[in-house]
């Protein structure tokens, strides 16, 4: 069966917007991909969302997570790659549990924190990388280059490491990751270099933008692994159906709560319920920079720059890049700077999804009770998505089947959960020989100069 899905562009509709030429054509799933986003800086959207039959996602119950996995990616993706090499990428991806933990009543916890970098990061980038290997023209390499202030660098790299035909290059401010994330990004090895910028995270980002702009580089097959890649989203609809499969009732509805940055996680959910899934409500709590939660209530979109810092750090986000995709799927447009072009239809944004902001005092206070009196361990993201739900469920007094998701292992925060409770977390299997690992980085002040040479004498074209 022909699904003949195509992929297009957010800005498509932005005419006579200074600076943007709206994108009007499709692109398939593979130059979606490859290409990261839409040559008028929009992101792919897919279209038309493929359907899973209800029977199909009960029919999981018991299954394991590839099989899951396998349902998913065929609907998207069976007009493009052979089911035998889709169910390799997919057994390959998904080699580590996924804990489905019984909070209390009916409320669970998934914890989505068991890869190899031990956040849920590990779900997408592991599938992209081997989507990519996969895609990627036959006899060249793709020389993939990434700027990351912690969690998202490793988990691309880890990813990526031994994947046939790509090399990885990894860039990171010197002194803003801690000991441990340099550690981790340091010692991946093999086709994945880390390399140590003096400068901040914005002069990295800036050394990759340029990279990919400059036409004198444009032999190089240079690419991107950030998030906004549709393909580090189709990864993240799989926990959902997962989730549902396993715990739900015959046609239950259930609640998820996702803790939210910049929202590819959340969005994974939202696929999930255009293409089937019973989801009664998508909770979406945020951190203490609130842009989206006063969004659903006044209806005024204002990001917030700079992002504060809190100690959720990875949802530390001003303007979710994600929230192009929202927009688009409730029938607005915002663009990259934040400018609503088109609003949503707010009514039908409400009904479906739920914000909230947690303060970091909340934050730890949550972690606080739902260690001490259901026995759960939570982190700072984890956190603020279960209180989320909890302030979710006090405003609509119903008790259904919900899920909230815990996004890191609580090992990863050893001194905060240290000073609330007073024990130390155990390193997850993964990382049990972290400090031991060895290697270093390349190190390089900000220049673009320097960065340009580098590339220019060691990047490889062919394979
Ligand atoms: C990236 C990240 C988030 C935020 O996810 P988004 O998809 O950006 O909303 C939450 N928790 C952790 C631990 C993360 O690394």
């Amino acid at each position: 069966m022909s699904h003949n899905i195509r992929y297009y562009s957010t800005n498509r509709n932005l005419e006579g917007v200074p600076g943007i030429v709206p994108f009007r054509e499709t692109v398939s799933f593979r130059e979606a991909l490859l290409q990261g986003q839409a040559p008028d800086e929009g992101l792919f959207m897919p279209h038309p969302i493929p359907e899973l039959p209800l029977n199909d996602i009960s029919a999981l119950k018991g299954k394991s997570y590839t099989k899951a996995a396998m349902l998913v990616a065929k609907a998207f993706l069976e007009d493009e790659i052979p089911d035998r090499i889709l169910e390799k990428i997919v057994v390959d991806s998904y080699n580590y549990p996924i804990p489905l933990e019984k909070v209390v009543n009916r409320k669970y916890l998934m914890r989505l924190d068991q890869g190899p970098t031990a956040s849920f990061k590990d779900f997408a980038a592991r599938m992209m990388a081997r989507l990519m290997s996969h895609f990627r023209k036959e006899g060249t390499r793709l020389n993939v280059l990434v700027a990351t202030s912690g969690d998202t660098g490793s988990a691309v790299g880890d990813a990526f490491k031994g994947v046939e035909g790509i090399d990885v290059y990894i860039l990171y401010p010197s002194g803003e990751v801690s000991v441990r994330q340099k550690k981790q990004l340091d010692t991946i090895g093999d086709n994945v270099q880390a390399i140590s910028v003096d400068g901040k995270f914005d002069d990295c980002q800036n050394l990759v933008k340029q990279a990919f702009s400059d036409p004198s580089l444009a032999d190089l097959n240079l690419t991107s692994a950030n998030s906004i890649n549709f393909g580090r989203i189709l990864p993240q609809i799989v926990y959902y159906v997962y989730a549902y499969s396993q715990l739900a009732g015959k046609r239950e509805e259930i609640v998820f709560s996702v803790p939210s940055g910049n929202f590819g996680n959340a969005l994974g959910c939202e696929y999930a319920r255009r293409m089937g899934l019973p989801v009664k409500k998508l909770v979406m709590p945020t951190n203490e920079n609130d842009e989206f939660p006063r969004f659903l209530a006044k209806g005024i979109y204002e990001k917030i720059s700079p992002s504060k810092a809190c100690l959720s750090s990875a949802m530390n986000v001003g303007h979710p890049s994600n929230l192009a995709r929202f927009f688009d799927l409730y029938g607005g447009t915002v663009d990259r700077a934040g400018i609503v072009h088109r609003y949503p239809d707010m009514n039908e944004m409400g009904r479906r999804i739920f914000s909230v902001s947690v303060s970091d005092e909340e934050t730890k206070e949550t972690i606080n009770r739902v260690h001490g009196r259901y026995g759960v361990l939570l982190e700072p993201h984890g956190a603020v998505g279960w209180r989320g739900l909890e302030i979710y469920l006090e405003q609509s007094g119903d008790f259904p089947l919900c899920v909230s998701l815990e996004t890191a292992h609580p090992a990863k925060f050893p001194d905060e959960i240290r000073e609330l409770l007073g024990i130390i977390p155990d390193l997850p299997v993964s990382m049990k020989d972290i400090d031991q690992r060895e290697g270093g980085p390349f190190e390089m002040s900000a220049g673009y100069k320097n960065f340009k040479d580098y590339l220019q004498t060691h990047l490889k074209m062919r394979s």
